[in-house]
């Protein structure tokens, strides 16, 4: 299957000047969707496009430009701020709408004087949430992740003998995810110190924050009738970092036996621009398993997916602090290290008869490297709170301390390939 078309040319250059510099975040090659508003306004939040450095209000874009009319459909509910509706369409509409506003941002376009009149700065926009989020779900698809922290909470019995069969998650909560530039309030709950006999509640002391993709549900499935692989793969809707900033010390105390809970539910970040699974198209990457690893049962098993499944994503976690207000990068990893695709994700979840539907969120779990220093949270950088890193101001942390601002940030590169990312997403503690 041939993914790639004339929206994926690297050489496609926007009559948005600002698209066109070799360090955007959103070239004419991505076309991210997010929900926003003019900063200081109270207008209705509405759809918008990235590009370069502006956002395509696709509002103004719908009512001020000549499309055709399958388009002037598809941008109906984007109109009206409903991404959901969008996404419920499925891979025909995407595409469809991604080669549309492909040509109308290119260079020499007949739309581009109408739509010029469409751009909004993004430094004078505010963003909220890109969709409604019915139910969030997490998984645990960092093996890298999974083995390290499985030594700090379970020595003897790292990783457990499910953990190559089935892909392990929880159901989470929506209420408190937020979007980039969250403030995240210090939990209070109940822990157990190190050899104390009864625990107590006040303030977490073992802060943290964890690196994962979340993974936007377009297209859902009825109740009872589980997706397959293939129908999974062109359902997924596409890309946003997510922070699921976690708890250490509450979640030592009351993981077992069923689980994360409090630890987990107080606050998750996502960064505003959903990058869909068209604009990542270049990236797939072959999915492959060690030899001496179980092959995946069949109902998680396809050709395109052994071929195409996984993705080439590099991911990075940034530390500002109140003393070091300019970000330092504390590591780098890649989402290929997952055991798992975003297809056999939304096969899993759904084979049960679960039904996913438009706008649900999957978290892909900490995606850590195979190096040490590659660990996505800062439970595996300070190896449990034994090793302190030190950041560039002097300052040392094995968790977070009150007015630290974690950031995540995401790109796709190669040559030959125009560069793709992810934005960013933001949180600050607050104690
Ligand atoms: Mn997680």
């Amino acid at each position: 299957m041939n993914l790639l078309d004339a929206t994926h040319d690297p050489a496609l250059r926007s009559w948005v000047e600002s698209a066109n510099a070799a360090d955007t975040d959103f070239p004419i090659q991505n076309l991210p969707y997010g929900r926003f508003r003019r900063a200081g306004s109270d207008e209705p939040w509405r759809i918008g496009v990235a590009i370069g450095d502006q956002v395509l209000d696709l509002k103004l874009a719908a009512e001020q430009c000549p499309w055709g009319e399958s388009v002037a459909g598809l941008l109906q509910p984007l109109a009206e701020g409903n991404l959901n509706s969008f996404m419920a369409l499925g891979a025909p509409a995407r595409r469809t709408l991604r080669a549309a506003l492909s040509a109308a941002l290119a260079a020499g376009s007949e739309q581009g004087p109408f739509l010029e009149l469409c751009l909004v700065p993004q430094a004078a926009v505010q963003m909220a949430l890109p969709c409604q989020i019915g139910d969030y779900t997490d998984f645990y698809t960092g093996i890298h992740h999974a083995v390290t922290v499985g030594k700090l909470f379970r020595p003897d019995n790292p990783l457990l003998p499910n953990y190559k069969w089935v892909p392990i998650g929880y159901h989470g909560r929506v209420s408190s995810i937020g979007v980039s530039g969250q403030v995240v309030q210090r939990p209070h709950g109940q822990t157990l110190a190190p050899g104390a006999a009864e625990p107590t509640f006040g303030p977490c002391k073992r802060l943290d924050y964890e690196l994962e993709l979340g993974i936007f549900v377009g297209a859902g499935n009825a109740l009872g009738q589980p997706k397959t692989m293939e129908q999974a793969e062109a359902d997924w809707f596409g890309l946003v970092l997510l922070n699921d900033w976690s708890a250490r010390d509450i979640q030592a105390w009351e993981y077992q036996p069923l689980g994360p809970f409090l630890a987990k539910n107080f606050a998750s970040t996502v960064s505003p621009w959903i990058v869909t699974q068209e604009a990542l198209a270049p990236y797939r990457a072959a999915f492959e398993r060690p030899a001496e690893d179980p092959q995946p049962l069949p109902y998680l098993s396809s050709a395109f997916n052994s071929a195409a499944g996984a993705l080439d994503v590099t991911l990075e976690v940034w530390l500002a602090t109140a003393l070091m207000p300019t970000p330092q990068k504390l590591m780098q990893s890649n989402f290929r290290d997952a055991y798992w695709t975003v297809a056999q994700l939304l096969t899993h979840h759904s084979s049960g008869g679960c039904n996913l539907q438009p706008g649900d969120l999957l978290g892909s779990g900490t995606i850590s490297g195979p190096m040490a220093g590659q660990g996505g949270s800062l439970l595996e950088l300070s190896n449990g709170g034994k090793a302190p890193i030190t950041l560039a101001s002097g300052e040392t942390r094995t968790f977070l301390q009150d007015g630290d601002t974690v950031i995540l940030r995401a790109f796709c590169s190669a040559p030959g390939r125009a560069r793709i990312a992810l934005g960013q997403a933001a949180g600050t503690v607050r104690g």
